[in-house]
């Protein structure tokens, strides 16, 4: 699993990922197959080196620090009194609020 999501949004093609594990395709093919059951992966078929084949692509991203390095909790002055039922609280926190619906515009002007 590691190996399909280092390879990103464009995924690994699985005979690639065979021979950097050492097994065979039948081995391969039911670990890809077990993976898309578990719900970890999606299977694209794929043109590779003339013959079809399955890119692998991880539903899992790998998370960077770098997602929630501007939200405002990390350096609130409240934070040690921020919980449900505190003085403050992320439930009723505007900056907080604010921040989220700035994420999620900003995804949504990246999404399609
Ligand atoms: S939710 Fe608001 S009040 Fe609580 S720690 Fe974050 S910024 Fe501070």
């Amino acid at each position: 699993m590691r190996m399909i999501i280092e390879a990103g949004e464009e995924g690994i093609f699985q005979s690639e990922l065979w021979k950097r594990l050492g097994i065979n395709s039948r081995e391969g093919s039911r670990l890809s197959l077990r993976f898309e059951r578990r719900g970890l992966i999606r299977r694209e078929r794929a043109l590779y080196k003339g013959r079809w084949t399955y890119r692998l692509i991880s539903k899992r991203k790998n998370v960077s620090l770098r997602s929630i390095a501007d939200c405002p909790c990390l350096l609130c002055d409240d934070i040690d009194k921020c919980y449900e039922g505190g003085t403050v609280s992320p439930i009723s926190c505007e900056r907080l609020t604010e921040w989220i619906l700035l994420l999620a515009k900003r995804d949504g002007m990246r999404s399609p």
